[in-house]
C-alpha cells in the first residue's frame, strides 16, 4: 500500500512516508538504519520505561519464551507466570481494587471495562471528558474525547455523555441514574497532558459512590511510575474508590500487554465467558511485567522520577521564558511533560528540526508537543535534551520570518 521508495546501504527498503527508520535501541538512545543516533523522548508513546533493550526485559523475555509462550487451552489451565503477577500486583493496588484480569492492549482494557461497567451496573451510558484518548476499538473511541478521532467513524456507540475535563459542576449534571460508568484520565495524555483542577479525581469518584456510578481510571498512559507515583491516582487528596483501573503501556515495558483491575463486588458479578481472550494473560506479557514491576520497585523509580521530572520542566520553563512568542505553556508531571504551542504548524515544525538535531518528541493534537522519555532517562540526556530543543526553537525564527 505503501510506496516503498528508500533504500538503505545493504538494499532494504523502506517507506519514506515514515522518515526515520529505527534498527535498535539501547536505554534512552535509538540508531536509524544509517548510523545515526537519536535520544528518544517518547519512549515509544510511554511505553518503554525501562529504556531500549533493559536487560531485566530481555532476560524475563528469554527464560519465559524457554519455558512456555502459551498455555495450552489459556484460560482454562493457570500459569506460574501469570500467578506470580497477580500476587505481586495485588497488594499495590490502590484502594479496594483486587482482581486484575489481563489484556493484550490498552483499548482492548479499557473496551471490557466499558462492556463489564455496563453489564454490572445494569445501565446504557458512559460519561467521559472532552479531549479524552481511550483506544481505537469501536468502543473505545466511542469514549474517546478527541474531536477528530470520533467524527471519522460517526455515528459511534451513541451512548456516551463529554463533560469537560475536570469541570465538577458539569459531571455532576452529567451523573444520572442511567449512567453505567465515568471513564477519565487522572492526567489527560493524549489530549495533552491537562492536569485536571486539585482534587477533582478525589470529588469525582465521592460523586460515583453517591450516584451508583462505577468509576473507570484509565492509567494506562499515567501508570507505572510515569508521573512520579506507582499509579498517579496516588497524588490525589483523598483515597480515589475506583471501581475498575485499567493498565498498560510500561507495565511491561514495551512488550504488548496491559490489564484491569477490578474490586471483590464488581468480579463477583463477572460471570465465566462474559470477557477472555486467546492471548489474555499470556506467559510471556507476565513475566515481564514482573520483571519490569519489581525492577520499577526495588529501585525507587518512581522517587528518580519526581527529581528528573522536576529537572525537565524546570529546563522547559527556561524555554518558555525565552521563546514565548511560540510557547504558551509548559506543564507536567513526573516524565510526563508538554509544551503548548503558539500553533498548530509549530508542532510539525519544531518536531522535525528536533529530529534532524538528533531528538524525537511526540507530537499530539491541540498544538502540543510531549516529552516522555523513560523513565531511566540520565540527568546528562535531559540537558541534552533542553539544549536541542534551545536549538530547535531557535532554528525556527529564520524560517519563520522568511515566510512571513
Ligand atoms: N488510554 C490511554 C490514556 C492512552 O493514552 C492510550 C494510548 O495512548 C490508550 C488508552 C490506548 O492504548 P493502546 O494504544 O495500547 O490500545
Amino acid at each position: 500500500m505503501n510506496p516503498v521508495d528508500v533504500e538503505d546501504r545493504r538494499g532494504i527498503q523502506f517507506c519514506s512516508r515514515q522518515k526515520l527508520v529505527v534498527e535498535r535501541g539501547q536505554g534512552t538512545l535509538v540508531w536509524d538504519v544509517e548510523g545515526a543516533r537519536y535520544l528518544d523522548f517518547t519512549s515509544g508513546w510511554g511505553v518503554t520505561c525501562l529504556g531500549h533493550g533493559h536487560p531485566v526485559v530481555v532476560d524475563a523475555l528469554c527464560r519465559q519464551s524457554a519455558k512456555v509462550m502459551q498455555n495450552p487451552n489459556s484460560g482454562f489451565t493457570y500459569s506460574v507466570a501469570r500467578a506470580e503477577l497477580l500476587a505481586l500486583l495485588a497488594p499495590l493496588l490502590p484502594g479496594s481494587l483486587q482482581r486484575t484480569f489481563f489484556a493484550n492492549s490498552g483499548a482492548e482494557a479499557n473496551d471490557a471495562a466499558i462492556k463489564l461497567a455496563r453489564k454490572v451496573s445494569a445501565r446504557p451510558r458512559i460519561v467521559s471528558t472532552i479531549d479524552s484518548f481511550h483506544g481505537r476499538t469501536f468502543n473505545t473511541l466511542s469514549v474517546s474525547g478527541g474531536r477528530n478521532n470520533v467524527s471519522r467513524y460517526s455515528p459511534c456507540y451513541p451512548y456516551t455523555d463529554f463533560v469537560p475535563f475536570g469541570d465538577l459542576p458539569q459531571l455532576e449534571r452529567a451523573l444520572n441514574d442511567e449512567i453505567a460508568a465515568l471513564i477519565v484520565e487522572p492526567v489527560q495524555g493524549e489530549g495533552g497532558v491537562r492536569i485536571p483542577p486539585r482534587g477533582f479525581l478525589s470529588k469525582a469518584s465521592r460523586l460515583c459512590k453517591e450516584r451508583g456510578v462505577l468509576l473507570i481510571v484509565d492509567e494506562i498512559q499515567t501508570g507505572f511510575c510515569r508521573t512520579g507515583k506507582l499509579f498517579a491516582l496516588q497524588h490525589a487528596t483523598e483515597t480515589v474508590q475506583t471501581d475498575f483501573l485499567t493498565l498498560g503501556k510500561g507495565i511491561a515495558s514495551g512488550f504488548p500487554f496491559a490489564g484491569f483491575a477490578v474490586t471483590e463486588e464488581v468480579a463477583d458479578k463477572i460471570e465465566k465467558g462474559d470477557h477472555g481472550g486467546t492471548y489474555c494473560g499470556n506467559p510471556l506479557g507476565c513475566a515481564v511485567s514482573t520483571a519490569v514491576i519489581n525492577y520499577l520497585l526495588e529501585h525507587d523509580v518512581a522517587a528518580q522520577v519526581e527529581r528528573k521530572g522536576q529537572l525537565l520542566l524546570a529546563g522547559m520553563r527556561q524555554l518558555w521564558r525565552k521563546y514565548s512568542h511560540y510557547i504558551v505553556d509548559a506543564r507536567g508531571v513526573g516524565l510526563l511533560t508538554a509544551f503548548e504551542l503558539a500553533n498548530d504548524a509549530l508542532v510539525a515544525e519544531l518536531t522535525d528540526s528536533c529530529q534532524q538535531l538528533g531528538l524525537l518528541i511526540t507530537p499530539t493534537r491541540n498544538a502540543i508537543v510531549r516529552l516522555i522519555p523513560d523513565l531511566l532517562v540520565s540527568e546528562a540526556h535531559i540537558e541534552q535534551a533542553l539544549l536541542m530543543l534551545d536549538h530547535a526553537f531557535a532554528s525556527l525564527e529564520p524560517r519563520v520570518a522568511a515566510a512571513s
